[in-house]
Order: C-alpha cells, then structure tokens, then sequence
C-alpha cells in the first residue's frame, strides 16, 4: 500500500493510504461492514463474516449499528479486534460509530468506495447515524486508525453519486487549493471521463487538505467549520426538496454559488472571481437555479445544526484559495437566497 498521509489526533493517529481492489479483497479484519452495492468488492471468505446492509441514507439508524455489534457479539469479538467497513460514506459513519460503540471502542478501518466517502466522509473522524428527520444527529468522533483509498472503484459510482463527490472536491479546490481548482477548469472533459490519475490526484489532494484541517481542529470548534462551504445553504435546498429531489452534490454546489454571490455582493470578492466559480460549477453541469420559496429556505436554515447562539455562520470564498467565516444579517441572506 501506498502512504498518502498521516493524521494525528492528540495521541491517536489515523494513517491514510491507496491500495488495489486485490490489496482490500486480501485486506484481514474480524467483521467487514459493506452494503448491497459494495459487498461485491469483498472476497467471498471476507463475505463469510461480513454484515451486509441494504444501500441508502435510510438505512443510516440505530437499527443498523444494532446489526453490526449483533454481528460482533456472535463472532465474539473484543475490544482489540478490528472492524472493516466498505462502503460509500454510510456505510463509514456507522461502521466507525459502531465500533466506538462496542465494548466502549474497538479497532476500525475504513474502505470508502464512493468518491464523496473518499473526498470527505472517511477523513476526519465524524461518525454517526441519523434520528428521524435529523441528520447525523447522534455520534461520536472516532477517527479510524486506517483510511485505505481505492480510486479504482470511482468507475463503478453511478453518476449522480460522482457529481456528489465531485462538488466536495470543488469545495476542496476553492477553499484551499489552487493547483487543484487549475486542475478542474482545465480538464473538465479527462475529470468527467473519470480518468483514474487524475481521479487519483483529486483524491489525494482533497485528502490532504482535509487532513491538515481535521488535525487543528477535531470537533469543529475552529477551523473544520470552513469545510461547510456551501453546505448551510445547500443543506437547507436539500432539506425544502424532501432530501430526494436534489441531492447533497447539487446542493452543496447550489450552496456554493450562493456563499460566492454572498461574498460579492458584501465586496469580498469581485466579480472576475465570483464569475470563475459559477462557470466552473456550470462547466460540470450543476443547475445553479432553482425555483423555491425563499421563506421555506430560510426556515430550514433555521434547523441546520451548525448555527452557534442563534447566529448564522457562513463560510465564504475571500479569493481563490481563500475564505471567510463570518454571520451574516438575515435579511442579507433572505435577499440572497431569494435571487435566482
Ligand atoms: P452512500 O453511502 O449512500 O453511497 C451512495 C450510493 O452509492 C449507495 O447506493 C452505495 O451503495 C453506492 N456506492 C458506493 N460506492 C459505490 C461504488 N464504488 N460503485 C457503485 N455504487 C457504489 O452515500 P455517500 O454519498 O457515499 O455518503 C453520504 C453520507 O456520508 C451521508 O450520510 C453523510 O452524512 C456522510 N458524510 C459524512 C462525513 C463525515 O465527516 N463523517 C462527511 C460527509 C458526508
């Protein structure tokens, strides 16, 4: 396996590499968390102790992770076995959250399959499930002691689920780091094609800057905050859409629009940047338009769980590279959301 990188938190250090699909089917662990759609990536002795949910955010509850130590209960496993999940960032959360979990913290690695469990979800310790209509309301922070990146498996991703990773790799790109947001404007076609290096590069790229974020600041007291760039906006069209029309990619790139229109018009940015990032949104294809009460965004806005004493925080872009984390009026953000 190839090191990518090593992530410390405090004294507990969560080691990120790439591998083959050959390198994970060999891949020894006592209990392999996979869903319908990833369970195939798993050799049939690893299926032999494997537990194998159905596929979807619906199945993101406490009824899984109840499956899972089921599952370690009846293969006897204690507190220094290691559980493997395989899967899309799903199937990471509550494998991580389930190993927090069982006798107060076993071992966990994490095989993300999808990009957006690569980009993002895998990297950084977040773990949980859903309660109800919340979302990742219930967890804990348990980072996995290996994060094992198999870009290979990308090719498979259904396209709606590329798009969705995709934009946190946008994000990525926008937040920090320019090379990468060159990269993205210059080889729209080769990124949409899939190209495997340079779907390898955007992977390690993003990973990285992650890491360097996560590694100041684990439980997002600080700086892990910019991460959320385009998210409380786009969480709020995910949330007036039904969490089914529009999916997480789209509204985190509609979302990033919005903080980008937000910046300009503040006059954080001017408009040759605040242009640059719609047209590479555009370029890849995400609709910046939509047809929604500003009223209902602005309740939803209301439920996200990133608010701090009642004050909206915004992550916007400040210059390519560069960004701010700032509250913002709510009539400001009304007349922003409420323009096409
Ligand atoms: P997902 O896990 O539901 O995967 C999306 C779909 O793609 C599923 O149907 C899955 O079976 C399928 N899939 C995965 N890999 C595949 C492959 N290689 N080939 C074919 N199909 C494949 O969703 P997701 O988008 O990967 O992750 C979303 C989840 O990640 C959300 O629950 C979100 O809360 C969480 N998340 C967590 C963090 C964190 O820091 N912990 C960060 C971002 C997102």
């Amino acid at each position: 396996m190839e090191s990518v990188q090593t992530i410390q938190f405090g004294t507990a250090q969560s080691l990120i590499s790439l591998a083959s699909p050959a390198e994970i089917r060999d891949r020894i662990a006592d209990l392999y968390v996979a869903d319908g759609n990833t369970a195939e990536f798993l050799s049939d002795k690893q299926r032999e102790c494997a537990v194998i949910l159905p596929p979807g955010e619906s199945e993101k509850t406490f009824t899984s992770i109840e499956k899972i130590i089921a599952r370690a209960v009846e293969l006897k496993l204690d507190r220094s076995s290691l559980i493997l999940g395989l899967g899309g960032g799903v199937i990471c959360d509550m494998t991580a959250f389930a190993a927090s979990l069982y006798m107060r913290g076993c071992r966990v690695e994490l095989v993300p399959t999808s990009l957006l469990a690569m980009v993002d979800a895998s990297v950084g310790g977040k773990t949980g499930v859903d309660y109800g209509a919340f979302k990742n309301m219930i967890g804990t922070f348990y980072p996995a002691e290996q994060v094992i990146l198999c870009p290979e498996y990308v090719a498979t991703l259904p396209q709606k689920e590329f798009l969705c990773g995709l934009a946190e790799a946008i994000k990525t790109a926008l937040l920090g780091d320019l090379e990468m947001l060159e990269l993205l404007e210059s080889e729209k076609k080769t990124v949409l094609e899939r190209d495997p290096s340079l779907v390898k590069e955007l992977i390690v790229r993003c990973v990285r800057f992650k890491g360097r974020i996560v590694e100041e600041d684990l439980k997002e007291n600080g700086v892990r905050a910019c991460l959320n760039l385009g998210h409380t906006f786009g969480h709020a069209l995910e949330s007036v859409t039904g969490f089914s029309r529009v999916s997480h990619g789209e509204g985190v790139a509609w979302g990033i629009a919005k903080a980008a229109k937000a910046a300009y018009s503040r006059g954080d940015i001017g408009s040759d940047y605040h242009d640059r990032i719609i047209r590479l949104l555009e370029g890849y294809g995400y609709n910046l338009s939509y047809d929604i009460s500003s009223d209902d965004l602005m309740e939803a806005m209301g439920h996200d769980k990133k608010i701090r004493g009642g004050q909206k925080r915004f992550i916007l872009p400040s210059g390519p590279g560069k960004f701010t984390i700032t509250p913002l009026d709510e009539e400001f953000v009304r007349d922003i959301v409420s323009r096409p």
